[in-house]
């Protein structure tokens, strides 16, 4: 218990000192220049395509409603881009599509696509790094009735990490989340710790929460539980979207049980009243 305590204490020191968030938008990108609109992509016939890309350059939230609802996309497709080395296991994507089944309503179904790239060879990386190698890599923006999200698990830490505040995943712009893997494979493997499957589960699930507008971020709430102190979090310390879930330090704390925590029924009403399931 008391070590509990003092852990806490250490992680909210480093929030006063530096403000950790793990959804953090990366500028407003809907003034960008109107020759950011557009994209060539190369399909996988060969053939190169103009996709207009500013519906995917938003801000965290903007697109709450169009990825819960089938109001204005049936499907959504993932391309989740991973660092040799640093892909997410086959349990921890099984359990995302089961996690986005449960939540989603999109009838036409939901795809995940996993890609490998080439290390960028940065230690450490920051929210500007990780967007611009976004719009280097992804080829899946929002077409014909299909929602497209971006995710990338990357080697390397984030640019902005402290002694007691290490950040495993970071949502940065309406469809578009990065995890850092090396940093979450650091945290797993202790001795009564929980599994690697469950630390990238937690922080997957955790990230697209965000992107899903939690907490009133996007989606409103129906009841006050946004705790204000932590930005776009729960104040239910069980719940998916409670903020050390945002930091290894926390997270190790959070998943005594070694089970992925799932929404509280709070931010379930709150997704469900903006379409979710
Ligand atoms: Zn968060
Ligand atoms: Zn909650």
């Amino acid at each position: 218990m008391i070590n509990r305590v003092s852990i806490l204490a250490l992680l909210l020191g480093a929030l006063l000192a530096l403000p950790l968030s793990c959804s953090k938008d990366s500028g407003n990108e809907s003034n960008s220049s109107s020759d950011d609109t557009t994209k060539t992509v190369t399909d996988e016939n060969g053939e190169d395509h103009e996709v207009n890309i500013s519906d995917n350059k938003k801000l965290v939230g903007d697109s709450a409603n169009d990825i819960l609802s089938d109001a204005s996309y049936e499907s959504i497709i993932f391309e989740i881009f991973y660092v040799a080395g640093f892909e997410p296991n086959q349990n921890t994507v099984a359990n995302f599509e089961s996690f986005l089944k449960n939540r989603l309503n999109k009838p036409e179904g939901i795809t995940i696509e996993l890609k490998e790239i080439e290390s960028p060879g940065q230690d450490a990386y920051s929210v500007e790094d990780i967007a611009a190698l976004e719009d280097a890599i992804r080829t899946e923006y929002n077409q014909d009735g299909r929602l497209a999200v971006s995710g990338i698990f990357l080697d390397g830490e984030y640019s902005e990490n402290t002694e007691n505040g290490s950040v495993l995943g970071i949502a940065y712009r309406n469809t578009s989340f990065v995890i850092f893997e090396e940093t979450v494979q650091s945290f797993s493997g202790q001795a009564f710790g929980p599994s690697l499957t469950v630390l990238e589960s937690t922080v997957l699930n955790h990230e697209f929460g965000h992107l899903m507008g939690m907490v009133n971020a996007g989606t409103p709430m129906q009841t006050e539980h946004q705790d204000t102190e932590h930005g776009r979090h729960c104040t239910d310390d069980s719940c998916l979207m409670y903020w050390t879930a945002e930091t290894g330090e926390g997270l190790l704390n959070m998943l005594s049980g070694g089970t992925i925590p799932d929404f509280d029924s709070q931010c379930l009403a709150d997704l469900q009243a903006n379409g979710g399931k």
